[in-house]
């Protein structure tokens, strides 16, 4: 019988959807209840076929003494914490599930440019505190967007724009033209965006290439009081830099759901003008589902020596 480990917190937190499709192909799961901690998964890993993997490291050690290990898949999209290099020694395929979040994380991105903008949560706290003062922000409606990447949730944030009137331009420098449907987006280059966007918000994949792609130069040619949105991954922001351009005010605001080092206690945490999330980005409801169902039907034709899509 076929074992596999899930190390993803949110599988199955809201109902059995997805453990149901494991059981009945005839695979045991195990979930990891835990906090990632090197040891403790090595342990739990070694008898398993399978791993569903949140986004905590996979370290050389755990894979090696893990001689059953046939295939993982990622609970998401991002796939920064995965060494194929280091995998395919082991012979191990992965694959992930992109896409399927995007919605979900192009609301988050929106909601982190509204509520910084018209400054929603400061004035919702106040309220909750048993005040009632009025702050003043800015319009999302009619400014400019710059998406930095223009893959699945760049695009859902650009449909969204539309409806807010916002004129859309985007950095893709893997991309030569856009589908029709995003006629409205213009495709150009990443000083471009940087430069003249109200609302910068970064959609590209953690790579060497991408780690700290804002950096101090790139943070300080933005437009004077513009916001940088990041739902993707930290390590594509220079943290330090970006702490420097809000307390001189450069920037107005920023709005983050991931950091490089993603823990409580970040000097960005304490200030004002920033709007910090716990990594939430796919966490809605329905989407906690939808992922954990995929990832689940992907294990099970995995084992069954079935096609499994989006391999890496
Ligand atoms: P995607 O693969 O559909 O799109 C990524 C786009 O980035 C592609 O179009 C690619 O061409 C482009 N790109 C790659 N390198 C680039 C570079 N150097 N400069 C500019 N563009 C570049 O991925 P996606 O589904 O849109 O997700 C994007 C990232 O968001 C993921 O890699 C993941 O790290 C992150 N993510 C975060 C959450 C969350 O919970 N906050 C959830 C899902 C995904």
């Amino acid at each position: 019988m076929y074992k596999v480990l899930i190390t993803s917190r949110s599988f199955g937190d809201l109902n059995r959807q997805a453990f149901d499709i494991l059981e009945r192909a005839g695979i045991v799961s195990v979930k990891m209840k835990e906090p990632y901690h090197p040891e403790i998964f090595s342990k739990l890993l070694e008898p398993c076929d399978a791993l569903i993997i949140g986004a905590h490291p996979l370290e050389e050690d755990a894979v090696r003494g893990a001689g059953n290990l046939k295939f993982i898949c990622k609970h998401g999209a991002g796939t920064d914490n995965l060494n194929m290099e280091m995998l395919r020694k082991y012979n191990i395929q992965a694959a992930h599930v992109p896409g399927v979040n995007a919605d979900a994380v192009a609301d988050l991105t929106f909601g982190l440019m509204l509520c910084l903008a018209r400054k929603i949560c400061d004035a919702a706290h106040d309220v909750r505190k048993g005040g009632w003062s009025k702050h003043i922000g800015t319009d999302v409606c009619f400014k400019t967007l710059g998406l930095i990447g223009f893959g699945s949730i760049a695009r859902k944030v650009a449909l969204r724009a539309g409806g807010f009137s916002m004129s859309v331009q985007a950095y893709d420098p893997y991309l030569n033209q856009l589908p029709e449907t995003y006629d409205d987006v213009r495709l150009t280059d990443l000083q471009t965006v940087i430069s003249t966007s109200d609302f910068v918000s970064l959609h590209v994949p953690l790579t060497n290439d991408t780690y700290h792609l804002m950096g101090e130069q790139e943070i300080s040619a933005m437009k004077p009081g513009s916001f940088l949105i990041n739902t993707a991954r930290g390590g594509i922001i220079d943290e330090k830099a970006l702490l420097k351009a809000l307390q001189t005010g450069h920037l107005a605001g920023a709005g983050l759901d991931v950091l490089e080092n993603e823990q409580p206690g970040s000097p960005l945490s304490h200030m004002e003008q920033v709007i910090l999330t716990p990594h939430i980005g796919m966490y809605s409801a329905e989407t906690i589902n939808k992922v954990g169902c995929a990832c689940a039907e992907k294990v099970v034709a995995a084992l069954s020596g079935e096609p499994v899509e989006n391999l890496l």
